[in-house]
């Protein structure tokens, strides 16, 4: 077993697990848990008011019945079990439903771990038949869960089969492993993709990270180790979550750090209308006044696209709000 399988094994997993690690009391809460050790130490030593506590740990918020189970409305773009075809030319590829941790504000958290919902359990064959149907699809977008929840094997196997579907140009990994659980980007992994670069055009890890917090030195370690060794490119896409990360300063330093380790900023999120996840919400307003202010202090190329999902699963779009002038 390798040291971030184990580290996933002996993870928090339950009320009590938390409980005695962090010496305090904890709601109970309708969706699982989970939070390796060595992750819960950095949230332990940034405190009960930082970003990280507010981001992994359960709160009695969670209770409320408001908002919607599948916001993204995935189901109706579903595919095949593991597929959601919702653009012409990329489809999201989802072979695990597990995560390295279980973020609280997770639009996804009604689905994850769920099985009856059947998202996941079809046979890989499917995914194949429909790409070969389907040439307009040039990229796959490995999603989850977490993709790097496989190991470095099942990926290759994967890549392999997607290497020889001639449409597919492009491969992208949405993951949240580099700030939870570095080592997991070892060189066996990196090798891994490595053996792909002649294969296809990019090949793309975009690093789901929300707060200045997350950007410890092992990140920054394990980012500057992708760039020496490969060609990947790194982008990045955040929530933005209230209380947490919803002001400008915040998020010129989360940029500003991002774009120094060679990280491009690619989307800033609204937050989705997600049950058990409502109290991370704030207007669209609110978000726009603040991505208007950075706009000012960051370039172009410095700076995320700010969108929002459609309330009908259409996908995203870049919000824009008409404001008059002296607000902005
Ligand atoms: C977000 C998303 C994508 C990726 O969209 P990009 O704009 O290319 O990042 C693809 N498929 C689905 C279903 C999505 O929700
Ligand atoms: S890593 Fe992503 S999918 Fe997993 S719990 Fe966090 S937000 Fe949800």
């Amino acid at each position: 077993m390798e040291v971030w399988q184990e580290q996933l094994q002996s993870a928090l997993k339950n009320p009590k697990d938390i409980e005695s690690f962090f010496g305090v009391e904890f709601p109970e809460v309708p969706y699982p848990i989970l939070i390796p050790r060595n992750f819960a130490k950095e949230i332990f030593s940034q405190g009960p008011d930082s970003a990280l506590w507010k981001q992994f740990l359960p709160t009695d918020y969670e209770i409320d019945q408001k908002g919607e189970v599948d916001p993204l409305f995935d189901q109706m773009n579903k595919a095949t079990g593991q597929l959601i075809h919702r653009y012409e030319n990329r489809v999201l590829f989802m072979p695990t439903t597990r995560c390295p941790i279980i973020c609280r504000y997770c639009f996804r958290k009604n689905e994850l771990y769920d099985n009856s919902l059947d998202l996941f359990d079809t046979e890989y064959e499917k995914v194949v038949h429909y790409l070969k149907d389907n040439s307009s699809v040039n990229e796959i977008i490995f999603s989850g869960g977490d993709p790097l929840m496989l190991s470095d094997q099942k990926i290759k196997s994967y890549l392999e089969s997607f290497a020889q579907i001639e449409s597919i140009k492009n491969i992208r990994f949405h993951t949240r492993f580099p700030v939870i659980l570095p080592q997991r980007l070892s060189e066996n992994f990196i090798e891994t993709l490595k053996i792909f670069e002649s294969h296809f055009e990019n090949i793309v890890i975009v690093i789901h990270l929300n707060h200045p917090e997350e950007v410890t030195p092992e990140f920054k370690k394990v980012i500057n180790k992708i760039h020496k060794y490969s060609k990947v490119q790194l982008l990045s896409q955040s929530v933005l979550l209230k209380n947490i990360n919803d002001n400008e300063d915040t998020l010129y330093k989360l940029f500003t750090q991002l774009n120094q380790l060679n990280i491009r900023p690619y989307y800033l999120h609204h937050p989705d209308n997600a049950k058990g996840a409502q109290h991370y919400k704030l207007t669209i307003e609110e978000g726009y006044l603040i991505y208007n202010k950075l706009r000012k202090r960051l370039s172009g190329w410095q700076l995320p696209q700010y969108v929002k999902e459609g309330p009908k699963g259409q996908g995203k779009a870049p919000v824009f709000v008409n404001l008059p002038q002296e607000k902005l």
